[in-house]
């Protein structure tokens, strides 16, 4: 019989089959089986394992639907180390490692990642050029329009996106498989010997030797007890907060030592996806590799190449776009808004492509189709292979919008990546250290405490509030 499930037939324990009876304890309790929770179940389980620690129930995963149903199932995959704060960039290279190191278990496609720019994000981005080969991240800087036109046309010959002024070219990032990324760290994580368990929901937490530290939770198929708690909860994680009485607002110190008023804890963004039906294989490169992921920030002026009428002019906007053999098409988005409604209001569930609420606006794909038209001349009428179907999704962002990663309550590790996370694979790692007792001089930077001391990170003139 296998180890994890009642069945008695043969199973590859990735199947749902009826689970096992939950445990009534553990050691490790991960709430989420997104890239989180799992990555964060297979480094411990390793490093259990290798001090002869691992037991049957040392690390347990408890997951509300199925692997991959939360955020992490239906991200759009790209994986990019620049980031405009050196602390994001740091987290970025090493989790960039785990990509490589694992690269066919996760799905990973090292195809490049270009982050091209106008003027205005010329001097951040020669910053962050410079600090990656500080930190030894392989990319190349290409700077002045001509130039930056060359080297676009050298490798995209039909390139014709007008007032570029620079181009970071990473080249060991790229994308994953969004669901067969999440499986293949499901596949890690219970290989290395977590048990993870679909179709439990967490209701509540206990606390009961007073002191506040969680001691069991109670789930939809009982209690377990626990000796640490991880929240991977992705955007659900506020009612976590909720539950364990964490502060609803922050107040942030600012530079001249006095404080902002109350800003809310929780906030929501909509991210706009959306994909042309091509043959993601078709399209190569000059000298025929695989396409870059392409990601363009600019303030030109967009003409809607469907009406013609202008769609952006004297704003920053951004794009994307990759090829994506996993979805068989070329798929890609551009800048999130943020979702004007009281958080209490904001039905998580039926959440991603199963929403009906949050998808796409009727804007986005002329928008997204235009785009792809001003960089490309093959994308001239591009529209008229625009997939109609459900995209995209919403994420939950913290008062700055960057990551908090922290203890409370003595034994709560709360992970919230405020929505940043696909491409972070080996936060689990990082997280895995703290909860054995080594403290991450990576994680360091992401502390909520930093509300209170004013330790922000800098912020860029991107239209994307995640760079
Ligand atoms: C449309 C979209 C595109 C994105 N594209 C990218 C990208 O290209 N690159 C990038 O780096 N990031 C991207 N992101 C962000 C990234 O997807 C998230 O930051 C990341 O996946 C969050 O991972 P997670 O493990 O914290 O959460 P999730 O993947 O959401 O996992 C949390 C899990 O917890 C479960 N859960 C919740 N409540 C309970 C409960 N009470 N009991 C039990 N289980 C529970 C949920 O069902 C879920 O499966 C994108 C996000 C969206 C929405």
């Amino acid at each position: 019989m296998c180890f994890f499930h009642t069945s008695q037939t043969k199973c590859n324990c990735l199947e749902v089959t009826k689970i096992m009876s939950l445990p009534t304890k553990c050691d490790y309790l991960i709430i989420g089986a997104g890239i989180h929770g799992l990555s964060t179940a297979w480094h411990l389980c390793k490093k259990l394992s290798s001090k002869g620690q691992l037991k049957e129930n040392s690390v347990v995963v408890l997951e509300k639907s199925k692997v991959a149903n939360g955020a992490s199932g239906v991200a759009c995959g790209i994986v990019r180390n620049n980031y405009y704060q050196p602390a994001m960039r740091r987290l970025m290279a090493h989790s960039v490692n785990v990509w490589n190191e694992n690269a066919e278990a996760l799905t990973y496609k090292p195809v490049g990642y270009m982050q091209i720019n106008s003027e205005l994000m010329q001097e951040g981005m020669s910053e962050v050029y410079e600090q990656q080969k500080e930190i030894g991240f392989d990319s190349e800087f290409i700077e002045g329009a001509s130039d930056c036109d060359k080297y676009m046309k050298d490798m995209l010959p039909d390139w014709q996106a007008q007032g570029i002024t620079s181009v970071l070219h990473e080249k060991k990032t790229g994308y994953g498989a969004n669901r067969g990324a999440i499986e293949g760290f499901h596949k890690l994580a219970v290989s290395a010997g977590a048990k993870v368990l679909e179709g439990v929901t967490v209701n509540n937490l206990i606390s009961s030797n007073g002191s506040g530290a969680v001691s069991a939770a109670e789930t939809s198929e009982g209690k377990i007890e626990c000796t640490q708690l991880v929240v991977a909860a992705g955007p659900w994680v506020r009612k976590f907060w909720e539950i364990l009485e964490l502060p609803n607002t922050v107040n942030i110190k600012k530079p001249d030592g006095s404080f902002t008023d109350d800003i809310p804890m929780w906030s929501y963004m909509a991210l706009e996806e959306g994909e042309l039906e091509v043959d993601p294989r078709s399209y190569k490169t000059a000298n025929g590799t695989e396409y870059p992921v392409i990601h363009v920030d600019t303030e030109a002026t967009l003409v809607s190449n469907k009406t013609g009428d202008v769609i952006h002019e004297n704003v920053m906007w951004g794009f994307y776009y990759k090829p994506d053999v996993y979805r068989d098409g070329i798929q890609g988005g551009s800048s999130p808004y943020d979702i004007n409604k009281p958080v209490n209001d904001i039905s998580l569930d039926p959440y991603g492509h199963d929403s009906d609420e949050f998808q796409p606006r009727a804007s986005f794909e002329d928008k997204w189709t235009s785009a792809l038209a001003f960089c490309q001349k093959q994308f001239d009428g591009c529209h008229a292979k625009y997939k109609k179907q459900k995209a995209g999704g919403i994420g939950c962002v913290t008062p700055d919008r960057f990551p908090v990663f922290d203890r409370y309550r003595e034994n709560v590790y709360i992970i919230a990546d405020a929505n940043h996370g696909y491409k972070m694979a080996g936060l689990g790692d990082l997280v895995s250290n703290e909860l054995l007792g080594e403290k991450s001089e990576i994680l360091e930077p992401f502390r909520f405490s930093r509300y209170e001391e004013g330790k922000l990170h800098p912020v860029s003139k991107s239209p994307f509030p995640w760079s």
